[in-house]
């Protein structure tokens, strides 16, 4: 079993609420954040596989097709390829965030089966968010935690980085 990396999306591997776009409901509005191809890029070279777990509530409340969902991770994917950045999977939850889903974080369920289709050891693993949800999650899963922001803002995390790409020693280290 591999340790594996975790990553929450939007304020993580993309802007959210920045000058540009408030939240993504098409490829258009889709920017990676500084540093977030060369970050997953490094991760790759050391073998680390990386996974995206995202609430997609928009989907349930009909702000978002499906279709226009998998676009959008689409253009993820293909802005880390520029980079010489991939992605192992990529998990979501659809569900409205009042629907009592099993897959929604702060639940850790997206995590768990990611784990066993990857043959992943969840304590080696890291859990990386930007929200308090994408924390609890990632320690409900039984992961490190780390929190991408203030550490003013830290909710109780292992480790607290500006952004992914000064993280990335620490994972690599752990
Ligand atoms: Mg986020
Ligand atoms: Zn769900």
């Amino acid at each position: 079993m591999k340790k594996g990396i975790f990553l929450d999306r939007d304020g993580v591997i993309n802007e959210v609420l920045s000058h540009r776009v408030k939240f993504v409901n098409k490829p258009q509005e889709f920017h990676l954040l500084n540093g977030v191809g060369e970050a997953i890029r490094l991760l790759n070279e050391k073998e680390l596989p990386v996974f995206v777990v995202t609430n997609q509530g928009g989907v349930g409340l009909g702000y978002m097709k499906e279709i226009a969902l998998d676009a959008i991770h689409k253009k993820m994917e293909q802005d880390l390829a520029r980079f010489g950045a991939k992605l192992d999977d990529i998990a979501y939850c659809p569900h409205k965030p009042k629907a009592g889903c099993r897959c929604r974080k702060p639940e850790a369920q997206m995590l768990i089966d990611l784990a066993e289709k990857h043959d992943i050891s969840l304590p080696d693993s890291i859990m990386v968010g930007d929200r308090e949800p994408d924390i609890a999650a990632g320690k409900k899963a039984g992961c490190k935690t780390v929190f991408i922001g203030n550490p003013e803002d830290n909710p109780g995390v292992d480790v607290v980085f500006p952004d992914l790409l000064l993280a990335v020693p620490w994972m690599l280290f752990q």
